[in-house]
């Protein structure tokens, strides 16, 4: 590669850096000579030796060699193959380190896009004991010269053989086991991604974190197992295990599960609760991760929502209705909206299971859905918002600012395009008041957002 004159920084040449904040992938950032380096392994407050591996015009990566001064966060992660595995990304900095790194992060979002120079972000609410937190776990099983099973390593789709996970269930070592026995003892094949061939893809597992109830799903690249009593004798035995399906997933594709589902034994879908509310949960459904912090979360956003018993309330981007239902016991009528169908009869059913009757859930695009009901008669006091990472529709901002509800609760699992929404709302006659992150993904780099906003007009 010819040597451009104005980048400051030489491949495989030493530098020793600062370490100003963390990437995406966890990675540390910092300067040298004004260029931007990302470091795997660094933390920031460090100072660090590394080696430019990657030089490209407007950053580079480097390689850790030394660590000459260490933050007082640095810990040593407690999972073995926490610098292989995709999974984590914070291991190697402390949960109170992680904690203030998710608070600045948003703080500083809100201040760069978002333009909100005098909001105080609240200290991000994180969890007693931040580990062993899933309630979900999917194990890709492939073979190289022994059977793997276990996660994908980072940027790759190798996978690190392993049964223990620092942030899952801890029962899924036994599932696992069992599993893995049961593929050897029977020579059962297992899935090649590149050829597409082979048999055993996944192993998916729900918990439920209240009732204990376990589902242990194997996702096959075929329409059936051979031998599947002797599997369903040995994963019955394990304690908590209610349900034991097949999922076919015949696709060459990335995507894990395949729409159809087989039960081999057992109930179809476990039951959970946030709060006093109970949720059944299939395979297929979505249900959040971390149900811990998904309380703390609601509880905030209720708490924000700020309800009397009066109000017509608007949940768009409801998946199942978990927040919606949540609202439900405090509002007058709930409406939730959400574009996928499969979701919205989950909501239905839960309503009812739930004995709740003031809520109404529509499939389809928020950004349709909310403006037509809008111009039918359907104005809201307070509206939730939980979108996906992109944000939120412009026309559904447009029709917030139209409806002019006293209050927007917006949920937010990316906190740049929560700004640049925010930006818009606050331009358009709302302020923000109180912004609170959640910790919902411990040792990772995501974090969730809680917003309330208030009508200023
Ligand atoms: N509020 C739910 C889920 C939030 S995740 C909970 O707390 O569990 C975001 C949801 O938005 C997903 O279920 C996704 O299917 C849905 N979604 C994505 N784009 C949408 C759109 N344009 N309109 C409505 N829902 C959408």
């Amino acid at each position: 590669m010819k040597k451009d004159r104005n980048i400051p920084v030489e491949k495989n040449k030493h530098y020793v850096m600062q370490v100003e904040d963390i990437g995406v992938n966890g990675e540390g950032i910092g300067k040298v000579k004004g260029y931007t380096l990302f470091v795997e392994g660094a933390l920031p407050g460090e100072e660090v030796e590394v080696r430019a591996v990657k030089v490209k015009k407007n950053f580079g990566y480097g390689k850790l060699l030394k660590i000459i001064r260490s933050s007082e966060h640095r810990k040593e992660p407690s999972c073995a193959i926490a610098k292989r595995c995709g999974g984590c990304q914070l291991q190697h900095l402390s949960y109170e380190g992680q904690l203030q790194y998710k608070t600045k992060k948003v703080q500083d979002i809100m201040e760069r896009i978002g333009g909100l120079k005098d909001i105080k972000v609240l200290p991000t609410l994180g969890m007693d004991e931040p580990y062993h937190y899933r309630n979900k776990a999917q194990f890709p099983v492939g073979k190289t010269e022994d059977l793997n099973i276990g996660f994908y390593a980072r940027r790759s789709h190798d996978i690190i053989n392993t049964d223990e996970c620092e942030i899952g269930h801890p029962i899924n070592k036994e599932i696992i086991r069992v599993i893995k026995g049961f593929i050897k003892a029977f020579d059962i094949s297992v899935y090649d991604e590149v050829k597409h061939r082979g048999l055993i893809r996944h192993i998916v597992t729900r918990t439920s974190h209240h009732t204990g109830e376990i589902m242990a799903c194997i996702v096959i690249n075929g329409r059936s197992l051979p031998n599947t009593v002797t599997l369903i004798e040995a994963l019955k035995a394990i304690e908590g295990v209610a349900g034991i399906c097949l999922n076919y997933n015949q696709e060459k594709t990335n995507v894990i599960l395949g729409k159809e589902i087989k039960m081999l034994w057992g109930k179809e879908k476990i039951v959970d609760y946030i709060g006093d509310l109970k949720f059944e949960i299939s395979p297929l459904s979505f249900f959040q991760v971390n149900p811990i912090q998904t309380e703390v979360l609601y509880n905030r956003a209720l708490e924000y929502a700020g309800l009397t018993g009066e109000e017509v309330v608007w949940d768009a981007y409801c998946g199942i209705g978990t927040i919606s239902l949540f609202l439900a016991q405090k509002a007058k009528q709930v409406y939730g909206v959400e574009i996928v169908e499969p979701a919205i009869k989950d909501a239905r059913n839960n309503a009812d299971i739930n004995g709740i009757t003031n809520a109404e859930f529509f499939v389809g695009k928020a950004e349709v859905i909310i403006p037509e009901k809008y111009v039918e008669g359907i104005k809201a006091d307070v509206i939730v918002v939980d979108p996906p990472r992109k944000g939120c529709d412009g026309k559904l901002l447009n029709t917030l600012v139209e409806m002019a509800p006293k209050r927007i609760v917006y949920v937010s699992c990316d906190p740049a395009t929560l700004a640049r929404d925010l930006k818009y709302l606050v331009e358009h006659g709302f302020e923000v008041d109180q912004v609170q992150p959640v910790d919902m993904f411990p040792h990772t780099t995501h974090v969730e957002t809680v917003v309330k906003l208030n009508l200023t007009l």
